[in-house]
């Protein structure tokens, strides 16, 4: 019988049946768990590995959550924390009022992202809190404009853009929304752009392409277009199983969008600051934007910190508009706080002066070719990435139409042999997600190789042995 780590606090149950676990409610948890397995905890990191209580090492090939991009202990961040946390650890940035550190880091995030200009930036201290965001400022900048009625939102089928509960209304993946009464109804998912699961017999990517944004344009006609205020999208979709958007896409989503003068956000949380390659996937999809996320490795995770980019266009509504307008009435007590600006600040340093983009440009081959060698086992439908994100999808003969019974716990099976291996992946059903931190060494990755490869064989046995019986 599992039972928790000797050193992990527990709470006992009312009835006096059994022990609750830790005391922890864990996020993305089913209560079974934290009831009858151990929880995997944490204790120390150091590059791209990180170590359990035990002293068990693990290649952390997901960087926490997408995020530990510059890996477990960069001094020059913990200096950069270090040395505000001695000068100023906190003060607001409300009623025009700020920090040193707050300013300039929005001053170096707009000269940072280049795909198209940015006049403005928000903090807010996650992913989900900056899309929430994005939500009210949309609305806030169409009530400025005289047009209370455009005010939905399309999202796509597979997205995630946070868990809050405009976030999570946004995200497109279903346990976000049941059992939650979820999504709000000014959200309408549109195609999960996913070509290898859903092109039709004999369509190009191209061809799956326009059906999609053609089936975007008839949502947009059906819903009204004077009703719809924005369309957001990650550039290439990370929690969904990293799916990349097919040749074309985003070129034609974004003609259709500027027809109907409907705003693009492009949620950059997993993709930018070098994660596919480039400095964020707007460069890399050619994808002008009206308004950008970004969180997760901004500050390589070592702060909690979130922002919005804000085009010139609609930040000159909101300026021209504020007699109108008053305050703009929203905010978090963190929003701009000086030590996370500081840290974000130093890593944004950090990426330019070691030529983050060149740096993954250079190992992505190694890491992509690598794990794309596995694409012809039998248990496996697609393996898929760019850059330094990557996705494997197990299905049965290859084809995405034959899933593996859930109840045998495939995709699991692969994530419990890696960590037996020493290797953390992200399982999510019998998705397979992994994304490194961008100072992940050659070696690093023929490690991560090698393990993959033996989890894998593993696996297949198991498939087999499952079949047989
Ligand atoms: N957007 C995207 C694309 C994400 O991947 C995530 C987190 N995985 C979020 C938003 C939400 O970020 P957070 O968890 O920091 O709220």
């Amino acid at each position: 019988e599992a039972s928790l780590q000797k050193d992990v606090p527990v709470t006992e149950s009312k009835d006096g049946k059994g022990f609750m676990g830790h005391s922890m409610l864990a996020p993305f948890t089913a209560g079974w768990q934290t009831t009858e397995l151990h929880p995997l905890v944490i204790e120390k990191s150091e590059g791209c590995y990180v170590y359990d209580t035990t002293g068990k090492k693990y290649l952390d090939s997901l960087a926490g959550l997408w995020c530990t991009a510059l890996g477990g202990n960069e001094p020059r961040l913990v200096a950069a924390a270090t040395k505000q946390l001695n000068t100023l650890p906190f003060y607001h940035s409300f009623w025009n009022r700020t920090t040193k550190p707050t300013l300039d880091l929005a001053k170096e995030l707009l000269e940072t992202f280049t795909a198209t200009k940015m006049a403005k930036v928000f903090f807010a201290n996650s992913g989900s809190e900056a899309n929430d965001t994005q939500v009210k400022l949309v609305w806030y900048y169409n009530n400025a404009l005289g047009r209370p009625n455009k005010k939905k939102f399309i999202a796509r089928a597979k997205s995630y853009h946070g868990s809050t509960l405009i976030s999570a209304s946004l995200s497109g993946l279903s346990p976000l929304h049941q059992k939650f009464d979820l999504p709000a109804p000014f959200v309408v998912h549109t195609d999960c752009p996913h070509y290898w699961r859903y092109h039709l017999p004999g369509e190009t990517e191209e061809e799956f392409s326009t059906r999609l944004v053609n089936n975007l344009e008839d949502l947009i006609l059906k819903e009204g277009p004077e009703t719809i205020a924005a369309f957001i999208a990650e550039p290439v979709m990370g929690a969904g199983g990293v799916i990349l958007p097919p040749a074309t896409y985003f070129e034609k989503v974004q003609a259709v969008v500027r027809k109907y003068d409907i705003l693009f956000i492009a949620d950059e949380v997993i993709c930018a600051f070098g994660r596919l390659g480039t400095m964020f996937g707007c460069d890399k999809y050619n994808i002008k934007p009206d308004l950008v996320s970004v969180a997760k490795a901004l500050s390589s995770a070592y702060m909690p910190i979130g922002a919005i980019l804000v085009s010139p266009e609609v930040a000159d509504v909101i300026h021209s508009q504020s007699n109108k307008l008053g305050n703009f009435s929203h905010g978090f007590t963190y929003s701009g706080h000086p030590v996370a600006c500081a840290v974000a600040l130093e890593a944004l340093k950090i990426y330019k002066e070691r030529n983050i983009v060149e740096q993954i440009r250079s190992i992505s081959p190694r890491f992509q070719d690598g794990l794309k060698a596995f694409s012809d086992s039998p248990i496996i439908g697609e393996i898929r990435g760019t850059g330094l994100v990557l996705g494997t999808e197990f299905t049965d003969d290859k084809s995405p139409n034959n899933s593996f019974p859930p109840e045998w716990g495939i995709g699991s099976y692969f994530g419990a042999q890696c960590e037996k291996q020493g290797m953390l992946v992200r399982v999510s059903g019998d998705n397979i997600m992994m994304s490194p931190p961008f100072i992940i060494s050659p070696d690093e990755v023929d490690e991560l190789i090698s393990i993959y490869g033996n989890a894998l064989k593993a696996t297949e046995e198991r498939v087999q042995e499952l079949k047989s019986q």
